[in-house]
């Protein structure tokens, strides 16, 4: 078994940290193939790792320490760092899997942990929401927000969007600031799908595309394939990542 850790923060509170688990941890350090990929950060960290080891993941385990306040994906704190070294150099630790969206576009592909976004913030974005294959609505306004149930707490919330428990596996679309007239009209509510079904999004003009942390600038009509893929984000599990136990934690 080999491990790494990752981090963008060069505060001390982080650099001690990275110091004491590198102090605790028996497992040889190994950036290229680890096993075991230790985050210190928060949840954006956490984004930036998946992303960072997205060709291999399913080969890694996840773990999150966060140094700021909230942490979907990063549950461990400086509090609790000897447990956490505890179970990574026993082997004893709980998988959690995490969905995630694939898409397509013009040539591009990725996945998300969180969301796409296909935004615009000057013109109205026109996007054709097709499910299966099959004219479901247009949408007209500042764009569209596809999330992943662990998503569905980060820009979608802020959209009004549901709070999804992750055990269901579905995918959330969910509009922003949508044109609802006589003129113009779309569901206007966020629609949850179960994980079998594919989107496309003929988006009529130009606009951004976001994954995650990452922004593609998109020119004129394209189509945007969306779905849930097969592949997953492990994480190491501990108490505190119990779905319940987090919203309380971070939102009430
Ligand atoms: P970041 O790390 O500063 O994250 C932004 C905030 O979102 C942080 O407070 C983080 O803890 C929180 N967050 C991230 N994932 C979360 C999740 N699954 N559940 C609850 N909170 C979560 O900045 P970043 O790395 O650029 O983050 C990218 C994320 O920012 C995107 O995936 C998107 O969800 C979010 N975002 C939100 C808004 C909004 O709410 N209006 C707008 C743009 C982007």
């Amino acid at each position: 078994m080999k491990y790494a850790i990752y981090s963008k923060k060069k505060d001390e509170i982080s650099l001690n940290l990275i110091d004491e688990i590198k102090h605790g941890i028996k497992l040889e350090y190994d950036e290229k193939n680890p096993d075991i990929v230790i985050t210190v950060g928060g949840d954006g960290t956490f984004i930036r790792a998946v992303h960072n080891y997205i060709d291999n993941l399913c080969n890694i385990v996840f773990f999150g320490i966060k140094t700021g306040h909230l942490g979907f994906y990063s549950n461990y704190t400086k509090e609790n760092i000897n447990e956490l070294v505890d179970r990574i150099n026993n082997n004893n630790f709980e998988i959690e899997n995490h969905d995630l969206v694939k898409w397509e576009c013009n040539g591009k592909s990725g996945y998300s942990l969180n969301e796409i976004t296909i935004v615009n913030p000057c013109a109205t974005q026109i996007v054709d929401v097709y499910i299966d294959k099959e004219k479901f609505e247009t949408v007209r306004g500042t764009g569209l927000c596809i999330c992943t149930t662990n998503g569905s707490t980060a820009y979608n919330k802020s959209l009004g969007g549901p709070v999804v428990d992750p055990k269901l596996g579905c995918l959330i679309l969910s509009e922003m600031a949508s044109i609802n007239s006589n003129a113009y009209r779309s569901l206007n509510s966020s629609l949850v799908l179960s994980n079998n079904h594919k989107l496309e999004l003929v988006s009529k003009n130009a606009m951004y595309l976001t994954s995650d942390h990452l922004k593609y600038e998109i020119e004129g009509e394209n189509t945007i394939v969306c779905y849930l893929s097969d592949k997953k984000v492990k994480s190491g599990t501990n108490k505190s990542s119990i779905f319940i136990d987090r919203i309380k934690k971070s939102f009430l």
